[in-house]
């Protein structure tokens, strides 16, 4: 049978919680809640395969779809005792959006479907309560017009707050049964005017066109802007759940809330959430009304927390949420509604957490036995570890900063991290400012997925009003970014690009600091420091055993570390790089680049004689003062990384790179290397190239210049040789870069060798080293047996492989990417995440017949996608040795890596004890 339509109801469903690809998340959980016996109200699930199908009609209902959903109300009516459509006391239904994965605020839902002017009044008599009938009936009209209408939120919000002022009163539960049927004949008016039909009666219609709208609504702009944003495919669909109202707007006995199981910011086992009592669906995270805590433990001491005042329902609630946690072996984020003292759950799904929590919940459930080490490991995402290592405010400077009258105002710690900038106000003014070099803060009423572009360019997002499950308390902990809401002392003006507190008026140009971990806001500027897990490891200002966060931190990489088969190098240029690096667990250097070695204030002027010589013999000369600075850099980095290897970057960039660019630059270095003007600009002028990526430079130096790769190979060798006299281990690893032919492999490694014979030769010592190539030219990786029989080793330069590959150059890629993600030419940025379609393909081809020709070559990455979680998965499929990141960034390529491998055992998502 073509089965579209799912059922869940009276204890028992068709789905279950595996069945996300057909079910949504949503579907799939409120049939399992079913299936465990939690009171759920009864409703169906329309298939991701119907909305599928409704895109291949072009836009049309499956022809089977109909028959089906007719059945299934036919249920829900028997179940209820209420006919849908009725006009004395109509079942009344809700209509909800749910994919596979959660997408916050991208898809709307729609509540009280089925009423009309009719059974309104049927409502009124059949609840006896006609301020309920108007105030569910003026909800479906504005849900219903925004959502399938097109007629925006805010216009009716605007009524609202007419009619509220006109009673002279703050909160909608104070406007009366009559005020609310005014605004019902206002709202139908304003829905006649805005789309020349009147608002439509036939409960089938609406109920037709609710679930055409959340079809539609995959695809609208939003929505595809924040698959984008997660790497989520385009092609899944959304599912429809159809479901039973149940009131949380019946009286001062009903209530609507959300709530995390544990708290989401820092892990605490503490039931964590708000609610509303005499409300309705998103009440609670639209900031409507000061949404109330859920628990006594996490209230200011008001008394007004539902454990206190709604005791039995809270007893119930904790029973339901000790039940879930534990079934689901996870921090849950649940929705539910209490109806006249009875709850029923509408919603469960996997809670999105901080760094911080993810890591102290595996910790909790594990002790707990729920769950085992490899689940542990899988419990906290890579990208999560930035969370840990993010930088937080000096306590002295935040006291002196409270003493000194600066805490403009504590809202809820919503994403930890500290940060400082300048204000912007909305989400248009903080890209602006971003992108002329400020760092900005921004700071808003509160957020909706219009904002998501403001988000990213911001350094931390504060809201004066939500909780800790608004828009942007969830966005920004996904991003990992500091964030603090609902610091009501806010008053954000963002038309007059003004933020008030307190008597204070600050504007774009004043600095505010957040502190996303204790939800404090300050004025003015602030020095974000190191985390706690920098302190022990890198700057070692905190003894590890002082830490209970760092003790999980270890245990968490240890057990990484015993799971993951690739290994961790980092890109690293200086001693403090390598030092850092190795505390983060680097297991080596993927990527010296000498370069920057060069561009030192004493170091340049003889790179400069070096550039300007034009005999063997001037070149010499300079490069005589080059070495001796060139072995000191080698013995500290050596030292550094000592019994670890460390792979050395013969010199790269075109030579053009070290000349001055503006005319007052030419003057001032002509005078200090006492040369004519004209001498140093006819040189730049000559060493100027039309595609410098493609001109001058790699190996290509090497060839014409071979003084210069012969002076560094000599500071490699005779610094390795200086370390060995100090009894310190050194594995030093020569690697040419940009080679694309097998002559310029086997005539540089050849001269390497010359050279290192040289420098054993004088010094009376044998050395192990290697040499080998930078696999970066897309001719390099066609022709990897060849080049593996002259090279020890590949590391692949994925950068330079992309932009190859692609033939895009990275830096004018700003003029296109954008548009390319937007009408998805490409999936990602290639830069970010490489692309295994293309560039991944000339990978394994280069590791194929590279280890056919050279068994065991060692093969690394070097690039930035070193450190990007999802293509360290695809190295680890592709059989490389290592990755090699920068050093803040190997933590994550650590857990990456072990991440991997679990998902090759197939154990991905199970790993429960
Ligand atoms: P989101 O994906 O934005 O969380 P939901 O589909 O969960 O949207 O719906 C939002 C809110 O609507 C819910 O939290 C709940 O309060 C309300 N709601 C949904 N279905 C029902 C229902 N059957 N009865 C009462 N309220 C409902
Ligand atoms: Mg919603
Ligand atoms: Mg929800």
């Amino acid at each position: 049978m073509d089965k579209l339509v799912y059922f869940f109801g009276e204890g028992k469903a068709d789905g279950n919680t595996r069945m996300k690809d057909l079910l949504g998340g949503k579907g799939a959980n409120l049939a399992e809640m079913t299936n465990l016996g939690i009171p759920v109200p009864a409703g169906f699930t329309i298939s991701t395969r119907a909305c599928n199908r409704y895109f291949e009609l072009g836009h049309r209902m499956p022809p089977k779809l109909d028959g089906q959903v007719e059945r299934s109300v036919k249920r829900l009516e028997k179940i209820r005792g209420k006919r849908f459509g009725d006009l004395r006391d109509p079942l009344l239904l809700s209509v909800r959006s749910g994919a596979k994965f959660s997408m916050p605020g991208m898809m709307d839902t729609i509540l009280n479907l089925g009423l009309n002017d009719r059974s309104v009044e049927g409502l009124a008599k059949s609840s006896g309560d006609r301020r309920f009938a108007f105030d569910s009936y003026r909800r479906f009209i504005q849900m219903y017009a925004d959502v399938v209408l097109g007629v925006k939120k805010h216009e009716f919000e605007a009524l609202l707050s007419v009619a509220k002022q006109r009673r002279k009163v703050e909160q909608d539960t104070e406007l009366s049964a009559e005020d609310l049927e005014q605004l019902v004949v206002r709202f139908k008016d304003k829905v006649r005017r805005a789309t020349g039909r009147a608002f439509p009666q036939d409960p089938r219609a609406q109920l037709w066109g609710a679930v055409g709208a959340v079809f539609e609504s995959w695809d609208n702009p939003r929505a595809r802007l924040y698959r984008r944003q997660y790497g989520i495919a385009d092609n899944l669909g959304t599912a429809v759940n159809v479901q039973c109202m149940v009131f949380g707007n019946l009286g001062e006995d009903c209530a609507t809330g959300v709530a995390f199981t544990r708290n989401p910011a820092t892990g605490e086992d503490l039931f964590y959430g708000e609610y509303l009592a005499n409300a309705q669906g998103e009440d609670v995270v639209a900031g409507i009304r000061t949404p109330r805590p859920i628990s006594r433990a996490q209230a200011d001491g008001d008394g007004d927390s539902l454990e206190e005042l709604m005791p039995e329902s809270y007893r119930q609630l904790m029973k339901i949420r000790n039940r879930l946690e534990s079934h689901y072996r996870d921090m849950q984020d649940i929705e539910f509604t209490i109806e006249r003292g009875a709850l029923y759950m509408l919603q469960t799904r996997t809670g999105k957490r901080t760094g911080l929590a993810a890591l102290r919940i595996a910790f909790d459930l594990h002790r707990k036995k729920l769950i085992d080490r490899k689940a542990v490991v899988q419990r906290v995402e890579p990208d999560m570890l930035t969370h840990l290592l993010a930088p937080v405010f000096d306590p002295t400077e935040i006291e002196r900063a409270r003493r000194g009258g600066r805490l403009m105002a504590r809202g809820l710690p919503a994403g930890p991290g500290a940060a400082s900038g300048v204000i912007a106000t909305t989400a248009q003014d903080a890209v602006r400012m971003a992108r002329s070099g400020k760092r900005v803060i921004l700071v808003r009423t509160e957020t909706s997925p219009e904002d998501l572009a403001g988000m990213v360019a911001a350094a931390g997002v504060v809201t004066s009003r939500g909780g800790m499950t608004s828009h942007a308390a969830v966005v920004a902990r996904g991003m990992g970014k500091p964030c603090v809401v609902g610091a009501e002392a806010l008053r954000v003006d963002e038309a007059g690009r003004q933020v008030r507190a307190g008597g204070r008026n600050l504007g774009p140009e004043d600095w505010v600091s957040l502190d996303g971990t204790t939800g404090e806001v300050f004025s003015g500027e602030m020095d974000p420091h190191p985390s706690e897990i920098q302190r022990v490891l890198v700057d070692r200002t905190l003894k590890p055993e002082r830490s209970p966060l760092f003790k999980q931190y270890s245990t968490l990489m240890q057990w990484a570390d015993r799971l993951r088969r690739l290994k961790v190098r980092t890109n690293a240029d200086t001693p403090r790089d390598a030092a850092v690096a190795r505390a983060f667990g680097a297991e080596g250097i993927g990527l010296c680049r000498t370069e920057h070695m060069f561009f030192a204030e004493e170091r340049i002027a003889a790179v400069r004689h070096l550039i300007l010589a034009d005999e063997p013999k001037q070149r010499r000369a300079a490069l005589a003062k080059l070495l001796p600075m060139q072995r000191k850099d080698f013995v500290g980095i050596f030292k550094a990384m000592e019994g670890l290897p460390v792979t050395i970057r013969l010199l790269d960039p075109p030579l053009h790179e070290f000349l001055p660019t503006t005319p007052a630059q030419f003057k001032k270095v002509a005078k200090e290397m006492g040369v004519a003007v004209k001498e140093l600009e006819e040189k730049a002028a000559q060493l100027h190239e039309a595609n410098p990526m493609l001109g001058h430079r790699g190996c290509r130096l090497g060839i014409t210049f071979p003084e210069i790769y012969d002076m560094q190979v000599r500071a490699i060798l005779e610094a390795a040789i200086a370390c060995r006299k100090k009894k310190i281990r050194v594995h030093p690893e020569i690697m040419i870069p940009l080679v694309g032919t097998v002559r310029e492999i086997r005539d540089l490694a050849a001269r390497v060798r010359e050279v290192a014979r040289d420098v054993e030769k004088r010094a009376k010592a044998s050395l192990k080293y290697h040499v080998g190539t930078m696999m970066e030219i897309p001719r390099a990786c066609l022709i990897a047996g060849a080049i593996a029989s002259e090279a020890e080793f590949f590391s692949f330069g994925t950068n330079d492989l992309t932009q190859m590959t692609y033939g895009f150059s990275r830096d004018d890629i700003g003029k296109f990417l954008p548009a390319y993600l937007e009408e998805r030419i490409l999936p990602a940025d290639p830069f970010q995440t490489v692309d295994q379609e293309g560039v991944g393909r000339l990978v394994e081809l280069a590791v194929k017949e590279g280890r056919k020709a050279r068994e065991g070559l060692k093969i690394g990455i070097c690039g930035e996608h070193g450190g990007d979680p999802q293509s360290v998965g695809f190295f680890h499929r592709s059989g490389l040795d290592y990755v090699s990141c920068s050093p803040y960034r190997v933590p994550v390529a650590r857990l990456a890596a072990a991440h991997a491998r679990l998902a090759e055992e197939g154990g991905a998502g199970s790993g429960t004890a």
